[in-house]
């Protein structure tokens, strides 16, 4: 395979099923060849989104470029992110992430596939309005 300047692929929308509020996607990067599984997105989200709960096979990491991300684990405790800061979420842990009430967030998002690709990330249910939030509070 010849290096090449990728094709832009359009902003895709994430799915209403698994996301509350407006979210964009660009891929970056994907497995291209045989023995690859690297996946980077850079992912928008408006004021007030998030993901639903979810949990990535090999473990996930963020860093966030624009605005502050909230990372929510299942313990209760909330993560605020800023620009130029990196969370690591190891394989399995249930969490979410989005943007804050108030502003736009940008992260990029990185992860391995899984073995099975359709086994990279696990979905599950909406984040409970009481569940996002800032840390230590309750939304106001
Ligand atoms: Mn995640």
């Amino acid at each position: 395979m010849a290096h090449a300047i990728l094709p832009k692929a359009p902003t895709a929308k994430n799915p209403p099923e698994q996301f509350t509020g407006d979210v964009w996607v660009d891929p970056i990067a994907y497995p291209r060849e045989e023995g690859q599984g690297m996946i980077v997105a850079r992912v928008r989200f408006a004021p007030g989104a998030h993901t639903a709960w979810h949990s990535h096979a090999k473990g996930q990491t963020l860093h966030v470029t624009s605005g502050i991300a909230l990372f929510g684990t299942r313990d209760g405790a909330v993560l605020e992110v800023r620009p130029g800061e990196t969370v690591y979420c190891p394989a399995g842990e249930e969490h979410w992430h989005g943007a804050t009430p108030e502003d736009f967030m940008e992260h990029l998002a990185m992860l391995e596939n899984a073995d099975d690709p359709a086994q990279t990330t696990t979905w599950l249910e909406h984040v409970a309005e009481g569940d996002y939030h800032r840390p230590g509070g309750r939304n106001s």
